[in-house]
């Protein structure tokens, strides 16, 4: 495993950090990953007061005696604070449910402009870190981001940030933070921590064709996970990637690719190439939905990510290909979970990062996967399938 420097502390990062946001397999196959993980140099961990049931989980892992070999990362939920007692009540239930009586690197979840951040300085949130800085109960103080670039700049120049975890990929090279944004807070001294490097696996599974064959053509043989991760570690402005791993086989791979990259290692024609492959993504992907299920619950029970992923694949996989998924992921259900069901209450979009309009983005899903043969043939398929 490469390690990078932190600029700040001088500490050895691991290059690759396991991103604990959904752990999907049973708890005994997560801790064989885990260990693992840990036993080849990954020595970042990355969960959240709002992960269901991950801080639990990683801190049953972690007491077994390996909680000093890694730095464990967690966040405040910013919107769940309502009063200066609420930073203690969360962080502590957070200490207690990682078996741990120390954070390495804590974050102010999901910051999305100044606003949020202003409001936390009103509840004491300086004062508090400053405490639990000067306790040892907080090693490092930072902030996960999902908005605009303009209150990106704002916000890091607001306080003396420690670190910043932005969303990062070749598709999302000008979104949010972008570019602009990582290397401004590189030249702040600061280290960037980096999610949602594959876009939700977007970047892995369904590319158009086209982007297969970009790649197949390559001089080098690398899968699109491995190009995506790549392109990352390339930028010498990036302190670590984040990957949800839920397979030992992915974990893998990912530790490969991990070992064998370095930066500024692309070519001018690999460069080239990327900029073919982006041209094309921006030309076909309509909607840049990552799949993060911030909206969701919808009350009206729309499952939004899908309703928008199948949207998606209108362009990569063909119209009959999307309506087919979109009939069967939304639709053949004993609740339905389609796009038209929505009653436009636009709850949802104020928790969408990525300003999506959700509400128009539905109504445009309706028009193409909802026609008039819609009706039809989920009647005629629930009966079949005795719905
Ligand atoms: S606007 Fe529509 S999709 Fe969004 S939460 Fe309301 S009903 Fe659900
Ligand atoms: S619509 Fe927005 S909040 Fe909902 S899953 Fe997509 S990116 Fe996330």
């Amino acid at each position: 495993m490469k390690n990078r420097v932190n600029p700040k502390n001088k500490e050895h990062l691991s290059i690759l950090g396991f991103g604990c946001m959904r752990f999907s397999k049973s708890e005994s196959e997560v801790e064989e990953q885990i260990i693992h993980a840990i036993e080849n140099g990954v020595n970042y961990f990355d969960t959240a007061y709002i992960y269901p049931n991950s801080e639990v989980i990683l801190g049953r892992i972690l007491a077994k005696g390996y909680r000093k070999k890694v730095n464990v990362a967690t966040k405040l939920p910013p919107y769940l604070v309502k009063k200066y007692e609420d930073f203690d009540k969360l962080f502590y239930k957070e200490l207690q449910r990682l078996q741990t009586d120390y954070i390495d690197y804590y974050l102010m979840h999901m910051l999305t402009d100044l606003v949020t951040w202003d409001r936390l300085k009103e509840l004491g949130v300086v004062q508090w870190i400053d405490e639990k800085k000067k306790s040892g109960e907080i090693r490092n103080i930072g902030f996960s981001y999902h908005g605009g670039k303009s209150e990106f700049i704002k916000i890091l120049d607001a306080y003396e940030w420690e670190f910043c975890m932005i969303q990062y990929n070749y598709l999302d090279e000008n979104n949010q933070a972008g570019k602009s944004g990582l290397k401004y807070a590189a030249s702040k001294g600061l280290p960037v921590m980096i999610m949602e490097p594959l876009r939700g696996g977007k970047l892995v599974n369904n590319l158009p064709k086209e982007v297969y064959k970009t790649f197949e053509a390559a001089k080098v043989k690398r899968s699109p996970a491995e190009w995506a991760l790549k392109w990352i570690w390339d930028q010498p402005e990036v302190t670590l990637v984040l990957s949800g791993m839920n397979s030992m086989e992915m974990l893998n791979e990912n530790m490969r690719v991990a070992s064998e990259t370095d930066v500024n290692a692309f070519t001018e024609v690999e460069k080239t190439m990327f900029d073919q492959v982006k041209k094309t993504l921006h030309e076909k992907i309509k909607v840049p939905c990552t799949g993060c299920n911030y909206c969701m619950p919808c009350p009206v029970g729309v499952d939004i990510p899908t309703c928008l992923s199948c949207y998606n694949d209108i362009e990569i996989e063909g119209r009959i290909g999307a309506f087919s998924k979109y009939l069967m992921q939304t639709s053949l259900k004993s609740e339905p979970h389609n796009a038209s069901l929505c009653v436009k209450c636009g709850k949802c979009e104020k928790h969408c990062p990525q300003e999506i309009k959700i509400i128009e983005e539905l109504e445009n899903v309706t028009k193409k996967l909802e026609g008039v043969l819609y009706k039809p043939i989920r009647a005629v398929a629930k009966r079949f399938m005795k719905l």
